[in-house]
């Protein structure tokens, strides 16, 4: 079932400061049927007040959403087949797995065989048949939400709907749930939005990512194509472990400066900037183009870490992940940079500025008159979206061909 969103509003009065927050700010997107999008954002950005919207327990104040071909903006949580799934399970204690399966059927008056064969049906998918007898308090944290997402699936909802499903689990747990979720949608193909402020959880599973900020959407994209190219330094810093290392800058007659070095030409105006580096941009260089203070070094397994310090860098510390470093005793170390792995932005609008592309700023809604800055004709999601299919085929082909070549070997 795809789901189509358009103009997405949705305003809270606050009555005793007479104010009002616009938790979701004119959230208009595209979702193909069968795709893992995720929600992500910091807290407080509008994640839930979406999903709530999607799910009829909270209205748009403007805005429609349309499942398939079907206007269900008004429409009762009852009647838009969806499944929810939130952050604490929320299972009924008193009751077995099994029941807990059961009980949402048997509200929607499905006759008790076929009740009892579609609670077995979904419990084999997410692994969990032999645990129908138990009681939720005799589950694992993981075991809880598997089961909790089979009661969402039992109802075959055309689209679930998941709010941060994995936060009340621990690292391992988490980890392991996450795969659980993916393979899970795989297998029943169904349209699902998942919730997270984890951008590790979101780059891992979904196939397309809707980053957020105050309600407002930042950016859409394949996992990948929104960390290889930002559109704004929000969306940079967000994503990425480590984080990106911003430096304040400025270009000037052609050259990029950080300080006094010039890092590289260009052919934008002059102005003020951001320049960010991911971390693996920096390759260390006799005759590199920039100079960072030695703090210390860094060294995790196979990955070493040069920590540094640089007059224009934002945070106090500048993070270089470097394949090979020899360490001198020198105070300074000079770095090359790898130039995809640096962005820059106008320091003003912090939207992302390149010598190749122009970038749109992100569509608001200020009070009731529509701001769009840039007028935006293409779909930014069904792009993402082609894109994502592009690459599971690819990875289907390379999945082939490993498989056909390993059988040939067996021969
Ligand atoms: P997220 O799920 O991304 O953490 P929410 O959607 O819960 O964010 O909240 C978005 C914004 O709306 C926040 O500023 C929050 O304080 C505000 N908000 C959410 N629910 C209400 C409400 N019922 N009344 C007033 N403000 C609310
Ligand atoms: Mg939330």
């Amino acid at each position: 079932m795809k789901i189509v969103l358009d103009g997405l509003t949705k305003e809270f009065e606050n009555k005793k400061k007479n104010s009002k927050v616009i938790a979701v700010n004119n959230v208009s997107i595209d979702i193909p049927s069968g795709t893992l999008v995720g929600l992500l954002g910091p807290s407080g950005c509008g994640k839930s007040t979406t999903l709530f919207m999607l799910s009829g327990l909270l209205a748009p104040t403007r805005g429609s959403i349309v499942f398939g071909d079907k206007d269900v903006t008004h429409l009762e949580p009852q009647k838009r087949g969806i499944g929810l799934v939130f952050q604490n399970y929320a299972l009924y204690p008193h009751m077995t797995v099994l029941q807990n399966i059961l009980f949402p059927l048997e509200n929607i008056g499905m006759p008790k065989d076929e009740r009892i064969e579609r609670a077995h049906e979904v419990a084999k998918v997410v692994q969990i048949e032999n645990l129908l007898d138990r009681k939720p308090s005799e589950l694992s944290g993981g075991q809880q939400q598997r089961v909790a997402i089979a009661r969402a699936l039992a109802k075959a909802p055309d689209v679930l709907l998941l709010d941060e499903p994995l936060s009340n689990l621990d690292a391992r747990l988490r980890l392991q749930t996450r795969e659980e979720i993916k393979r899970i949608q795989r297998e029943t193909q169904v349209t699902t939005v998942f919730v997270t402020h984890d951008q590790e959880e979101a780059m891992s599973i979904c196939d397309v990512i809707v980053v957020m900020k105050l309600g407002v959407v930042q950016q859409v994209g394949v996992p990948q194509e929104i960390y290889d190219d930002p559109h704004n330094l929000f969306v940079a810093q967000f994503l990425g472990t480590p984080p990106i290392n911003t430096f304040a800058g400025v270009i000037k007659k052609g050259g990029v400066y950080i300080g006094k070095e010039k890092i590289m030409d260009t052919k934008l105006p002059d102005q003020e900037i951001y320049v960010a580096i991911r971390p693996e941009g920096f390759i260390p260089a006799k005759d590199g183009v920039l100079t960072l203070n030695f703090d210390h070094l860094e060294v995790m397994g196979r990955e070493r870490s040069i920590l540094s310090t640089h007059e224009s860098s934002l945070k106090p510390l500048i993070r270089s992940i470097v394949e090979e470093f020899e360490e001198t005793g020198a105070k300074s170390y000079k770095f090359n940079l790898k130039p995809h792995k640096v962005f820059l932005f106008n320091k003003e609008t912090e939207i992302r500025i390149s010598d190749d592309k122009v970038y749109d700023a992100p569509v608001v809604m200020k009070g009731l008159e529509q701001v769009q800055l840039e007028e935006k004709k293409e779909n930014a999601f069904q792009k993402a979206w082609n894109k994502c299919k592009g690459v599971f085929k690819k990875k289907e082909k390379a999945e082939e061909v490993k498989e056909n070549s390993e059988e040939s070997k067996e021969k």
